[in-house]
């Protein structure tokens, strides 16, 4: 099964994917984390991807796609995978369509994450992550139990640079534009909107909910 979690930053994506990734072991790939891994690396693909990372735009069509193809080819990916934050844009969820029917994986199952942008500003200056594991936590609703470090390995929380106001109303202003009218492409595949404007757990209750329906009948990733 292939899973996609859609929606604008912020809204929750991150912590729905550890979340289906830790109770259904599918392996969860974000598009972001691999880009910011590759910046902390210091290979030239970071140092390309980072400015424009910075100023709340997306890397290039042609460099995402194929970061992708090399991450789902590895065997971890063969009986499918969840993405986070990939595709988006129209051009990168045709290229995913063919690279999964090329693998004779089946059509991508959306999970739309759908906050209103008043709400995502708000949980915006909140946010802090863990930049060893990438975990995320939310001051007022997520905080980690001990003050300023991450739970699971006890690294210092940092802010992303992307996450300040004014980078971050660019990145929503890039969704609005390029990224939003990806819905569009999947209205022929199994979509499910859920509203995310609540509690972590109320919505993986909702997302379980959805999951356990679909993979009835199918063959359960394991
Ligand atoms: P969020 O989900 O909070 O928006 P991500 O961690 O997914 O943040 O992405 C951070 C940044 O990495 C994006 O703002 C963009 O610049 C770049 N990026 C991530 N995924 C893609 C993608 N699929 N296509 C183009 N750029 C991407």
């Amino acid at each position: 099964m292939v899973l996609l979690l859609f929606g604008p930053p912020g809204c929750g994506k991150g912590t729905q994917a550890r979340l289906i990734s830790n109770t259904y072991h599918v392996p969860s790939i974000s598009t972001g984390e691999m880009l910011r891994a590759e910046l902390k690396a210091g290979t030239e693909l970071g140092k390309m991807a980072q400015s424009i990372m910075v100023g709340g735009g997306l890397v290039s069509d042609d460099i995402v796609n194929e970061m992708l193809a090399g991450r789902i080819s590895r065997p971890d990916c063969a009986e499918g995978f969840l993405l986070d934050g990939y595709p988006r844009t129209v051009e990168q969820a045709e290229y995913l369509d063919a690279l999964l029917s090329k693998r004779g994986l089946p059509n991508a199952i959306v999970l739309h994450l759908d906050v209103p942008e008043d709400a995502l500003i708000g949980r915006m200056t909140s946010r802090r992550q863990c930049p060893k594991c990438s975990r995320i936590y939310n001051l007022l609703h997520q905080p980690p139990k001990n003050a300023g470090v991450c739970d699971d390995d006890g690294t210092a929380l940092i802010t992303r640079k992307d996450d300040r106001e004014d980078v971050f109303r660019e990145r929503l202003r890039t969704y609005d534009e390029v990224t939003r009218p990806v819905l569009a492409h999947y209205h022929d595949h199994e979509y499910y909107q859920i509203r995310g404007d609540r509690s972590p757990s109320y919505i993986f209750e909702a997302v379980t909910g959805i999951l356990e329906k679909v993979m009835n009948g199918r063959t359960l990733v394991n």
